[in-house]
């Protein structure tokens, strides 16, 4: 009798809620064996399932960036597509972001927030500007630049109390991954938001990986990923409960509603031009397999 119960509970060992995890990272955490986002980054096992990073950060919150809406002429009629582009970020540490397409808005941003976790990076905070010194990691250790499309982004460390002084869409993704001051500049058509935001996650990304000696990481106050979050203590009805939470609809239709603001507020700067101008848009395309290769 004891054994067969033993049995049967194994078969669920990893099934948290309705997700049962496929990859062994998934596997790691449901069991409890990596309770932190480092810890699962650390195992340099790819990230492919979204509820790992619900489940080790479930403090995090997710923004639409921007969005495009592509119409094109087929043999068939007028097609619409929307491209959207989310930040996830825990305000701590944690920040990523995605894009994805779909011919209905909810659903596309929803696969957008999987693809931006999915792509989560462990960010390194610092102290690094020479005119501060207060030693808390509340900037960028050094300088950084990223590149998307024709747009060029550089961070470079402020002193406490500057703020964000960097234009609106880089801004969220430094606020998401809980940078409180920066000093931004940037290079290109300030009209490709989408570019603004892909490009502002390159030079984060890009920061994590310059090497640093031991000197600098002391005299930068570099700190790695988060200062607050602690390891989780999972118990799965726990788990279960994220889970659900982060599927809820009615985030979602929240969502839609910005973006549908959005849209409206593009279509009256560009007027008629919007269609052209969405498809000018468009940047390079460098988006993981996840998503499926949508219609180019
Ligand atoms: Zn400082």
């Amino acid at each position: 009798m004891q054994r067969r119960e033993r049995r049967r509970d194994d078969d669920k060992t990893h099934q948290i809620g309705d997700w049962i995890p496929k990859t062994q990272l998934g596997k790691m955490v449901a069991e409890g064996m990596v309770s932190t986002m480092s810890a699962a980054l650390a195992t340099r096992l790819r990230l492919r399932e979204p509820e790992i990073v619900d489940i080790l950060l479930p403090e995090m919150a997710d923004e639409v960036l921007d969005v495009n809406m592509v119409q094109r002429m087929t043999d068939s009629g007028r097609r619409v597509r929307f491209a959207i582009t989310v930040v996830v970020g825990n305000s701590d540490g944690f920040v990523g972001v995605g894009r994805a397409r779909g011919k209905e808005v909810g659903p596309a941003i929803r696969k957008a927030i999987d693809i931006a976790k999915l792509n989560l990076i462990e960010l390194r905070r610092g102290c690094g500007s020479w005119e501060c010194g207060c030693g808390k990691p509340h900037t960028l250790p050094f300088a950084t630049e990223g590149k998307s499309g024709s747009v060029v982004v550089t961070f470079k460390p402020a002193p406490r109390g500057v703020g964000l002084a960097v234009a609106d869409i880089p801004k969220h993704v430094l606020r998401m991954g809980g940078i409180r001051d920066a000093w931004g500049f940037s290079k290109g058509h300030s009209k490709t938001t989408v570019n603004y935001g892909l490009a502002a996650f390159e030079a984060l990304k890009r920061s994590t990986e310059v090497r640093v000696t031991k000197e600098q990481l002391a005299k930068l106050k570099i700190l790695t990923g988060a200062a607050e979050v602690k390891a989780i203590a999972l118990d799965s009805a726990t788990a279960a409960k994220i889970l659900e939470r982060s599927r809820r609809d009615d985030r979602i239709k929240e969502k839609v509603r910005a973006v549908e603001r959005m849209l409206s507020r593009k279509a009256e700067a560009a007027g008629e031009e919007i269609a052209d101008d969405a498809d000018a848009a468009e940047p390079a395309e460098e988006e993981p397999a996840a998503n499926g290769g949508g219609q180019k």
